[in-house]
């Protein structure tokens, strides 16, 4: 297969645009899916963002909509022929960006709406008419009610980031959209991986797609150093503090199970000395724009956080993750640990096992096909073990609670008496504030030191031969 996109007889005005944006060759995903869906076929693609996914679908929609092309400044004339969904703002911002980046010497226009943004602006937009529509779903509802999207000439829809629409709760939203569509298009859907109910969603939206996978479903990225450590709930944040040292990690992600374990830990971490910030349901937007802003800056080297709190942040590329928690939901890991690592640069992913972990273990074991090795950790000094009677309340419990079912930052579903996994997260009102770009435009710093000199070229992306031998072959 080649991985040139001259070979690909993409048309002038998109050709342009690419060797615009200084790519040289095709990604995986791209070299599989562009000759797939410039046929018209549906696709279950499994991807990830990093991988180059957007202009996998986008680069041949917008060749195959160029067709109906025109200068007209007739709305009429510019009906949406192409719906991208994705499950948030920050994401539908960034795919909508590249979008208009490779449709920039065409007369195809494209718009983006999304929720906690005044209405107004976005359907003056509408109202003039559209090819490209990229979405989040609720806001697009809003618009379909509003009469200001039609969605009756819809060619092409693509489900970005399947699963995590799916886990924000977006599916009966998604249901109702695809229910105003016609039954003739094309359907793309991306997912990182695919659950059962991701297959279920492909089985009654996508006709005979052609799967293709640049990583086996459910595997997590290859570039990513992982371990397992047996460590006890007593032990961990020595641990934790150990690791960081010994590896020198200037930044990193440590997800905990809940808000009080979270907060806990986050304030433990602080008076020790390191800076430490914590990412839960419960802080304010603005205490969670202020936490991201310093980490992007890299005045905090720990974000301690829960996976809601995490969702639908686009903070990528950080050198390590920690899961001080193994996760309750096996899949939460793929995405945890999908934060490091990403196309081109390494990353590290550490998971604390403690003995009670048996079950979440053997989850984990399940979805990624393959035997944990866990690994103990050695610790630098011995430090005395019981009660510490320093005046203040014994810490012990820290980084832990009783049950932490009881304090999960998502709320508990019915279950049976076995099953005690958390609900799927539910849409977290913080995400439905309005976009706030961060103030300061600077490259987040640990994402500065990857970026190539002087190309355009995506820091998360690095030349082919590097970016093949990323993804095992299938
Ligand atoms: P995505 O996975 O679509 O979010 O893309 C991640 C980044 O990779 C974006 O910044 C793209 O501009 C960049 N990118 C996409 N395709 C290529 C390519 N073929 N070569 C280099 N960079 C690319």
């Amino acid at each position: 297969m080649t991985s040139s996109f001259s070979n690909l007889s993409l048309a002038e005005p998109l050709a342009r645009a690419v060797a615009e944006m200084g790519y040289e060759s095709m990604t995986p995903i791209q070299a599989q899916a562009i000759p797939v869906v410039l046929t018209g076929q549906d696709v279950m693609g499994a991807a990830q963002t990093g991988t180059g996914k957007t202009a996998a679908f986008s680069l041949p929609l917008l060749q195959r909509l160029l067709k109906h092309e025109n200068s007209s400044t007739s709305p009429a004339r510019h009906p949406v022929r192409a719906l991208v969904l994705l499950p948030t703002r920050e994401l539908a911002d960034q795919v909508a960006q590249q979008i208009k980046m490779y449709a920039k010497h065409t007369n195809l226009r494209s718009a983006v709406v999304f929720g906690g943004m005044d209405m107004k602006p976005q359907t003056l937009e509408l109202k003039k008419g559209v090819e490209v529509l990229v979405a989040t779903p609720g806001r697009l509802l809003d618009h379909i009610e509003a009469k200001n999207a039609v969605l009756n000439q819809v060619e092409y829809v693509v489900l970005d980031e399947a699963d995590r629409m799916l886990d924000i709760g977006f599916l009966p939203d998604l249901q109702r959209i695809l229910s105003y569509l016609p039954k003739q298009r094309t359907t793309l859907l991306f997912s990182a991986t695919f659950s059962p109910e991701i297959k279920r969603l492909a089985n009654s939206y996508l006709k005979d797609p052609i799967t293709i996978e640049v990583a086996r479903p459910n595997e997590t990225a290859s570039t990513v150093e992982q371990h397992f450590y047996s460590v006890g709930d007593d032990d961990k944040r020595r641990a934790l503090k150990q690791i960081v040292r010994q590896r020198g990690i200037t930044q990193a992600f440590v997800f905990v199970n809940s808000k009080l374990g979270c907060a806990r830990l986050a304030r433990s971490l602080e008076r020790e000395g390191i800076k430490t910030n914590a990412l839960h349901g419960d802080k304010s937007q603005d205490e969670r724009l202020k936490a991201l802003a310093a980490f992007k800056a890299g005045e905090v080297q720990l974000l301690v956080c829960t996976d809601v709190a995490a969702r639908g942040l686009d903070i990528k590329d950080v050198p390590a993750v920690f899961n001080f928690d193994l996760p309750f939901n096996a899949e939460d890991y793929v995405h945890r640990i999908g934060r490091t690592g990403r196309a081109g640069a390494s990353g590290l992913a550490v998971t604390f096992v403690s003995k009670s972990d048996g079950r979440l273990v053997a989850d984990l074991e399940k979805l990624l096909k393959k035997k944990l090795e866990i690994e103990a950790v050695e610790f630098e000094e011995d430090r005395p073990r019981g009660r510490i009677n320093d005046g203040r309340r014994h810490w012990r419990d820290e980084g832990e609670v009783g049950d932490p079912r009881d304090v999960l930052d998502a709320p508990r579903g019915p279950r049976g008496p076995r099953d005690v996994r958390p609900a799927p997260a539910p849409r977290d009102p913080f995400f439905d504030q309005p976009y706030q770009p961060p103030a300061n435009d600077a490259t987040p710093t640990w994402e500065a030191s990857a970026k190539p000199a002087g190309g355009r070229v995506s820091a998360n992306i690095k030349p082919k031969r590097k970016v093949a031998a990323l993804f095992k072959a299938g």
